[in-house]
């Protein structure tokens, strides 16, 4: 069900007092006034009604939480930065809101192990500041950076801008600090790189959307900073030909860091919502976004590989923060620009490299044989099959085009879920891309953890 909306959401006074109790009066938020910013999504297509929104301070307090809540049968609901596309964090059922917010905490950069231990709450763009200001960089980037936090990231594997060459925030995870639905607290923050010692928590952690613990503090890898970056955009007349020239751009720059595609509808929305002139004086059909970043100046090195390109209509190149931000902003600027016209029905999918080209030149025609008034727009992070399906017509529950465009992708062997995970909009469709024997083995995991099926009810599972 897509945008669902919880009835009256009460909270015993008696429970109420605990959790004064355990984390303060003044972070216990009650009523509509205080909870609404936590109570609907990003897009606006989910929308709930929490019974309150407790925010802790500690992992201690998150513990004690969990006591409660387990203790009276209360459902919780973890929210970092409220980012989240796919209705994950949203309290569509009058649960409790844990919001993470004020575990903001950003260690000391360790300089020689390149790691930094920081609270779940903190949020990416805190976290790549303090790298940044130690010479060394946190891979993971992405639009919503100001406002995504770290245990966000962590609970949807997130993806982003730099995929392409550092992997995911899975890769970037070297230790966890959680309370799980048992009400047990773990911790292993210790930093060893090589440790060997039965099962990897914070992996099984990490993309379980809160369904298992809240995590409440993480240790990352901090990655080289590389100061000279370049960025290119490359228009093409069509699909084929962009998607064939980022599989030779891989091939031929190890130091790429990002490869984004978008086309001529969605540049030209962005351009009028954001009343930009567009990058080259006519339009193309598609558009790619190559960012290149070494530790001395990599321009020759990608106007080489760009030479040996076929298909290539026009070209602008950037080197300087300003210029490159201007390019950036024709990508990034897609997700808020859609939201100027709806709620999107949000479909984040990858496909094997060897079917992008026909993915992208047909999913608007299956859109549209479903429903001839909605609107597909296609962009994403190509350099890894990447491409977010943004539909906008259809009303929030109507889920029709989720369904073909879903069963379409699982067709061509693709994966219904790229970076933003299954959360409530994608829990129907679980089966698409995992076993019954999977299915099986992950509710065995959520039962061993959460016994009580207080964590996230809404997510994942259908
Ligand atoms: C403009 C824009 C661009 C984006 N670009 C990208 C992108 O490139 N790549 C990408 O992967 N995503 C992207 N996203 C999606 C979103 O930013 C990510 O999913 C991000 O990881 C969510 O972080 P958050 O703190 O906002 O989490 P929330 O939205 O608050 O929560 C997301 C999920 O994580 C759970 N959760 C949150 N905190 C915790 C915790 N401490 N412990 C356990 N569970 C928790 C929630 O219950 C929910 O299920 C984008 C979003 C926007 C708005």
């Amino acid at each position: 069900v897509a945008a669902e909306t919880a009835g009256v959401a009460h909270l015993d006074p008696a429970v109420r007092r605990l959790l004064a109790d355990a984390v303060g009066a003044q972070h216990v938020l009650v009523g509509e006034e205080s909870t609404a910013a936590y109570d609907n999504d990003w897009t606006g297509r989910f929308r709930g009604r929490s019974a309150a929104v407790v925010r802790p301070g500690t992992t201690a307090e998150v513990a004690a939480i969990i006591d409660i809540c387990r203790r009276h049968a209360m459902s919780v609901v973890a929210q970092g930065g409220n980012t989240g596309l796919v209705g994950g964090g949203v309290p569509l059922h009058g649960e409790l809101v844990v919001s993470l917010g004020r575990m903001a905490t950003v260690g000391e950069v360790d300089v020689v192990a390149r790691q930094i231990t920081v609270g779940a709450g903190a949020t990416l763009a805190a976290v790549r500041d303090a790298a940044d200001r130690a010479g060394l960089a946190y891979a993971i980037d992405l639009g919503a950076r100001d406002s995504a936090t770290i245990g966000g990231t962590i609970a949807t594997n997130a993806g982003g801008l730099n995929f392409l060459r550092h992997g995911g925030t899975r890769e970037q995870l070297i230790g966890v600090e959680a309370v799980l639905g048992t009400g047990r607290t773990i911790s292993h923050l210790g930093g060893l790189l090589k440790d060997n010692t039965g099962y990897h928590l914070p992996s099984l952690l990490c993309g379980s959307e809160g369904t298992l613990g809240i995590v409440t503090v993480a240790r990352l890898r901090l990655a080289t900073r590389h100061d000279h970056r370049v960025t290119a955009l490359l228009a093409f007349g069509d699909v084929a030909a962009a998607v064939a020239a980022i599989g030779r751009l891989r091939s031929m720059l190890e130091i790429i860091e990002a490869a984004e595609l978008f086309l001529d509808t969605g540049l030209n929305l962005v351009c009028s919502a954001f009343q930009l002139r567009p990058p080259f004086p006519t339009g193309h059909a598609v558009y790619v976004l190559v960012e290149v970043a070494d530790v001395q100046d990599p321009t020759a090195t990608l106007a080489a590989a760009v030479d040996h390109l076929t298909g290539v209509d026009d070209v602008a190149v950037a080197v300087d923060s300003v210029q490159r931000a201007a390019l950036w902003r024709y990508r990034e600027g897609h997700t808020t620009a859609i939201n100027t016209i709806g709620s999107p029905h949000k479909l984040d999918v990858t496909l094997p490299l060897d079917r992008l080209a026909e993915f992208i030149e047909t999913v608007p025609s299956i859109v549209a044989m479903v429903d001839d008034t909605a609107t597909t727009w296609l962009f994403g992070h190509i350099g890894d099959g990447n491409i977010h399906v943004n539909v906008t017509g259809p009303a929030d529950e109507d889920e029709r085009v989720d369904d073909a465009v879903l069963r379409y992708v699982a067709s061509l062997d693709g994966s219904i879920s790229a970076e933003h995970g299954i959360g409530s909009a994608k829990r129907s469709w679980l089966g698409l891309g995992r076993s019954e024997a999977e299915i099986e083995t992950m509710r065995d995991i959520k039962r061993a953890l959460d016994p009580d099926r207080i964590l996230n009810p809404n997510v994942l599972f259908g």
